[in-house]
C-alpha cells in the first residue's frame, strides 16, 4: 500500500519554506514510502540506487531534494535529470516547476528532435536545473554551451533504460564533465543485472533502497482474452499498446473507421505532432491512445485506468512498464491482454517471472475493480 508510510511529515526534512509550500499546494500531504527513504538520504549527498514500483512517487523523491539543494543565487546548472524520452522530460520538468513554484529556480528542458539553436540561445539565460535526454545534453556540453562543472547532482530516472545501448555511451561521457563531488541518484522500477557494471564503476557504494517486496502489480486486475487476430478490433479503450509502428498506425486507422475517437503516438512521428497528441491525451481531449512502447516509461496520467495489450509484449519488463500506466499512486487499474495462440507461452512465462496472476476475462467486468 503506497500510503502505508513510517509516518514522517514533509516538515521533518527541514526544507526551504517556499519548497514546502509548493509541495502542499501540489496536494501532497505526506511523503510516500519511496520519498521517506530517498529525501533525507539524498539531502546528505549520498549516491542512491532506488527501486520502487510504478506510480509510487519516485519523481518527487528526487525532485524535492534537487530543489532543496539548488542555490538559486548561484547562476549555474546544479542538477541534471536524465530521462529516456521527451514526453517524460516535459512531465518531469512540469513537476519541478510545480513543486518549485515559490522558489526562483530556473528549469530548462532539452531533448533531441527540437532546435539545437533554440537550446543554445536559452542557455545564455540562467538555468539551475536541466531536464533532458542524454544525447542532447551531451551535445550541448561538448559544444561548451552547457557547463556542468557546478552540477553536483545527476539524477537518472528510468535508470535501467538509460543504460541500454542507445543511451549508455552518452551517459558515461556526460559523467566525465561532472565535478568530483557529484552525487548520482538512480531510480527505476526495474533493475536488470546489466546495470551492475555501471553501478560498480560510478556509484560503488550507493545507499540502496528497494521497495519491491510487495507485489509489483498490486491493485491492478489483469485479464487475458483468447482471440483471433481479427477479433482484436472489437475492443476499444484507454491506452492500447502495439508492438510496432506499423501496427499502431493500422489499428488507429481501423478504430477511427469504426467510428470511435482515437489518437496514436509513436517514435517515427515528428516531435511537434507527438507533443500535441500527448498534450491532448493528457487533457482528456481524446479517450483512446494507441501507441508503441515509446509511451511506457514513467508517464503519469492518473485518468488512465485501463491498459490494453493489443499485441502482447515480448518480455516481463515491458509488460510491467506498460501495465504500470494504470493504477498510479494507489488507484486501481485494469489490464486486458489479447492473447493469440503464439503468445500463450509468453503469457505463462511473464506471469511466473512477475509472480502475478493474469486471469481469463470474465463475461462481465465488475466496475469496482478499476
Ligand atoms: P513513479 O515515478 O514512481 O512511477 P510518479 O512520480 O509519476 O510515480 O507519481 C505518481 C503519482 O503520485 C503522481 O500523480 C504524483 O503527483 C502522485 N504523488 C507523488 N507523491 C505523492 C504524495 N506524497 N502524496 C500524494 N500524491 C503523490
Ligand atoms: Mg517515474
Amino acid at each position: 500500500d503506497v500510503t502505508a508510510t513510517k509516518g514522517n511529515e514533509f516538515e521533518d526534512y527541514f526544507l526551504k519554506r517556499e519548497l514546502l509550500m509548493g509541495i502542499y499546494e501540489k496536494g501532497f500531504e505526506r511523503p510516500s514510502p519511496i520519498q521517506e527513504e530517498s529525501i533525507p538520504i539524498a539531502l546528505t549527498g549520498s549516491d542512491i540506487l532506488a527501486r520502487a514500483k510504478n506510480g509510487t512517487g519516485k519523481t518527487a523523491a528526487f525532485c524535492i531534494p534537487a530543489l532543496e539543494k539548488i542555490d538559486q543565487d548561484k547562476n549555474a546548472i546544479q542538477v541534471v535529470i536524465l530521462v529516456p524520452t521527451r514526453e517524460l522530460a516535459l512531465q518531469t520538468s512540469q513537476v519541478c516547476k510545480e513543486l518549485g513554484k515559490h522558489l526562483n529556480i530556473q528549469v530548462m528542458v532539452t531533448t533531441g528532435g527540437t532546435s539545437l539553436k533554440d537550446d543554445i540561445v536559452r542557455l545564455y539565460q540562467p538555468v539551475h536545473l536541466l531536464v533532458g535526454t542524454p544525447g542532447r545534453i551531451l551535445d550541448l556540453t561538448k559544444k561548451g554551451v552547457c557547463i556542468l562543472k557546478n552540477c553536483s547532482m545527476l539524477v537518472m530516472d528510468e535508470a535501467d533504460k538509460l543504460l541500454s545501448p542507445e543511451f549508455q555511451p552518452s551517459v558515461e561521457q556526460l559523467i566525465r564533465y561532472l565535478p568530483s563531488n557529484r552525487q548520482i541518484l538512480m531510480f527505476s522500477a526495474t533493475f536488470p543485472v546489466t546495470v551492475k557494471d555501471f553501478k560498480d564503476k560510478y556509484l560503488p557504494k550507493p545507499y540502496v533502497i528497494n521497495l519491491m517486496d510487495e507485489l509489483t502489480l498490486k491493485g491492478i486486475t489483469q485479464f487475458y482474452a483468447f482471440v483471433e487476430e481479427r477479433q482484436k478490433l472489437q475492443i476499444n479503450q484507454s491506452i492500447i499498446f502495439c508492438n510496432s509502428v506499423n501496427r499502431v498506425e493500422l489499428l488507429a486507422k481501423k478504430i477511427t473507421e469504426l467510428g470511435y475517437s482515437c489518437f496514436y503516438i509513436h517514435a517515427k512521428m515528428l516531435q511537434d505532432h507527438r507533443n500535441r497528441v500527448f498534450h491532448d491525451f493528457r487533457n482528456g481531449a481524446c479517450r483512446n491512445l494507441v501507441c508503441t512502447d515509446l509511451f511506457t516509461r514513467g508517464i503519469d496520467i492518473q485518468a488512465v485506468n485501463v491498459v490494453i495489450n493489443f499485441d502482447f509484449p515480448k518480455n516481463a519488463e515491458t509488460y510491467l512498464h506498460r501495465v504500470g500506466r494504470s493504477g498510479r499512486f494507489g488507484h486501481l487499474g485494469l489490464a486486458v491482454n489479447l492473447i493469440t495462440y503464439e503468445d500463450r507461452f509468453n503469457l505463462y512465462r511473464i506471469e511466473q517471472e512477475l509472480g502475478t496472476e493474469i486471469k481469463p476475462i470474465p463475461p462481465q467486468i465488475d466496475r469496482a475493480i478499476y
